[in-house]
């Protein structure tokens, strides 16, 4: 019984009737508050580490293996990819710098300017696989200010959030796509006297999230009411990658272009000059003359194109990416046991098709849903069937009594 009395914790010597709990190891003891001193010491070296981790590059990774992983998915656009590489390399390496650095290299977000459909939503979503960081996909035409009818800006990071399951130090490590960019711009040239609820307003809340700013984000998303949970979440590191198609971007830079050429060599460099894919020759101030505020746009220092696609890169994109469509339909056909072929003529046919629509890529799938239903519904319960050709005929029957084309004659 004495012996009982006489137990201490083996790690602050208090007696047992000093404390509420000893728990008993092999041949010592520890009371509760050296088990609590003991967590805090177990969660903020976790935090640490999580830290380090948090803000650093995989291992040996170089702007040119970052271009590869993108050469998996996306076909052609060789200069946005090589900028993109670029720039997602040096943003993780400025993010992962030490605090005490005498240079502080300021964030670089990127702006992408294409036609729909060419690969810019893909390119941003690659990366962040690439990474493994969290991804959030936003579009800029459902924000309106504060205090309108739409959501806030603010929700962007609540979507961000949402994708890093909660984590808010992973989701201030993570990429956003803001799509549609060219939608918030203002109208016409002149700053508008009135309230414009879409355009400049909008900019102006985007611009803080684009700077780095703390931000109270409502927990669930929506708007923000009293009653609801916040969390503060740190805009810094996140990485902000705005895309758009600019319809009528050409015409701006056109315009410019036309005025530079004037003058000694205005000849030649009228010649060079690529008229059916002008967005190639975009430049910051084409952005401010198409209606973004000064400041988006100096918070978008990385600024690059995507060229259309033509028939060979629609092809391309047909069967060559990694996850490839062609190669997807082949797979959900071998799953029945029936080895799916397309002919060269079928899915040039294909091609032609989604050209005709103008909707880049995105077309493709519409259009091989069309030619694959009947395929789909009816193969599977045959059994006997092992193989299956898509050919010109069999293409063109499909989608003539698809509701596709009925669409298109509308
Ligand atoms: P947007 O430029 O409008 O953001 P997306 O990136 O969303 O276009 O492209 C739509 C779809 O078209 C993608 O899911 C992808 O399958 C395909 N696609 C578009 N461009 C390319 C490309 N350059 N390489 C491979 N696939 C592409």
């Amino acid at each position: 019984m004495n012996k009982e009395k006489d137990i201490s914790c083996s790690f602050c010597g208090r007696k047992k009737n000093e404390v509420m709990i000893l728990i008993a190891g092999i041949d010592s003891h520890i009371c509760e508050k050296c088990v609590a001193q003991a967590q805090q010491i177990i969660d903020e070296e976790v935090t640490q580490q999580d830290d380090q981790f948090d803000f650093t590059l995989p291992k040996d990774v170089k702007p040119i293996d970052i271009y590869n992983y993108l050469q998996e998915y996306v076909i052609g656009q060789e200069e946005a990819k090589r900028a993109i590489s670029v720039a997602v390399y040096n943003h993780y390496k400025r993010i992962s710098q030490k605090f005490d650095s005498d240079i502080d290299i300021e964030k670089a977000n990127i702006a992408m300017v294409g036609e729909t459909g060419t690969g810019k939503t893909l390119i941003a979503k690659s990366i962040a696989n690439f990474l493994n960081v969290p991804f959030a996909i936003v579009d800029a035409t459902v924000f309106t200010e504060a205090g309108y009818v739409g959501e806030d800006v603010e929700s962007i990071l609540s979507r961000l959030l949402q994708a890093a399951n909660y984590d808010v130090k992973a989701a201030q490590k993570g990429i956003v796509y803001v799509d549609e960019i060219d939608k918030v711009a203002r109208k016409g040239d002149n700053p508008s006297v009135t309230r414009d609820v879409s355009g400049e307003g909008v900019q102006q809340s985007l611009l803080k999230l684009l700077e780095g700013a703390e931000v109270s984000v409502p927990a669930q998303g929506g708007r923000k009411h009293p009653e609801q949970k916040m969390i503060k979440v740190d805009t810094s590191n996140i990485l902000f990658i705005c895309g758009g198609a600019f319809d009528g971007l050409e015409r701006v830079i056109a315009k410019r272009l036309q005025t530079q050429v004037i003058g000694y060599g205005a000849q030649k460099n009228k010649e060079n000059i690529d008229k059916k894919n002008m967005l190639q020759y975009v430049s910051p101030q084409d952005l401010r003359s198409f209606g973004l505020i000064p400041e988006i746009i100096g918070r978008l220092p990385v600024l690059t194109h995507l060229h259309p696609l033509d028939q060979e890169a629609l092809k391309a994109i047909l069967r060559e990416p990694k996850n490839a469509l062609i190669k997807q339909y082949q797979k959900l056909f071998e799953l029945d046991g029936i080895q799916l072929e397309f002919e060269e003529d079928a899915l040039d046919f294909i091609v032609e098709k989604a050209e005709e629509f103008k909707l880049g890529a995105r077309g493709l799938r519409s259009i091989l849903e069309a030619v694959m239903t009947d395929a789909m519904f009816d193969l599977p319960s045959k059994g006997d069937v092992s193989q299956f050709n898509v050919d010109l005929q069999y293409a063109k029957e499909k989608l003539d009594s698809s509701k596709m084309k009925k669409l298109k004659a509308a």
